[in-house]
């Protein structure tokens, strides 16, 4: 069971009366499995509402009220947020959630990052703060994009997205922990072979260098690991790694 941010799930609770739906919260939902929030709306605040972005971090706004939430027209709505934040941990807690899917970027639900307080649309990273109250209380805590499949290939390329690609595939396992039916988070190799048009030499780099970065970058360690995260056979990236330490 998770705790959803109500948006995730089509409720129109977003400040500008709109949501952010994400068809596999839903899916959870639909199936029992999400118990809906909207932490804003749960601090008394009306929707729709002028949006609001914090001016410090969560850890300080909510430990010693060092920072504030402050709406797009200048009002002080901190009170809102940090009551919205607990009254959520209340819910968790009194049902026995330990599991969260937030809305990424949005200071209350965002996971990994936030917009830095000046409304001209910059992200910084940083925790909303419920995302922050939940995660301090021993909750696991994922964003919508941290559970999303379709970007992994970028995860790659970025070093940003590697605590994201960590949770991704923590989401998998306690998925499958739960007999969760789930797509295959990291097959990198997806579209290779239906292109067709690689020359096999040019198929054996791509596979190689992203065995490199799954373990230089991502910090897989060991092979199991490596081959999930690059679909490639277990046998192959040991080839691979083999052949690697050859050339050094
Ligand atoms: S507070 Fe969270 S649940 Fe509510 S609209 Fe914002 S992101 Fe969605």
């Amino acid at each position: 069971m998770y705790i959803v941010s109500a948006c995730l799930c089509g409720v129109d609770c977003k400040y500008n009366g709109k949501n952010n739906l994400n068809e596999k919260c839903l899916k959870l939902f639909k199936e029992g499995r999400a118990i809906l929030v909207c932490p804003e709306q749960l601090g008394g605040l009306p929707t729709p509402r002028n949006p609001v972005e914090l001016q410090g971090t969560s850890d300080k706004i909510i430990g010693n009220r060092e920072g504030k939430a402050i709406s797009s027209t200048g009002e002080d709505c901190t009170n809102q947020f940090i009551k919205g934040a607990y009254e959520t941990l209340k819910i968790a807690q009194t049902i026995g959630i330990d599991k969260a899917i937030l809305k990424e970027g949005s200071p209350s639900c965002g996971c990994n990052f936030v917009y830095d307080g000046t409304f001209s649309g910059n992200k910084i990273k940083g925790k909303g703060i419920t995302a922050y109250l939940l995660e301090k209380e021993g909750m696991t805590v994922f964003s919508d994009e941290d559970i999303e499949d379709n970007h992994d290939k970028l995860v790659y390329l970025d070093k940003f997205d590697r605590e994201k690609a960590k949770k991704r595939k923590l989401f998998k396992q306690i998925e499958e922990e739960e007999e969760y039916v789930e797509e295959e988070y990291y097959d990198l190799t997806e579209g290779l072979s239906e292109s067709g048009e690689l020359p096999s030499s040019v198929e054996k780099n791509v596979k190689r260098l992203m065995v490199s970065l799954a373990k230089d970058l991502m910090g897989f360690d060991n092979l199991e690991e490596i081959s999930e995260a690059t679909g490639i056979d277990v046998e192959d990236v040991k080839k691979m790694l083999e052949d690697t330490d050859d050339d050094e």
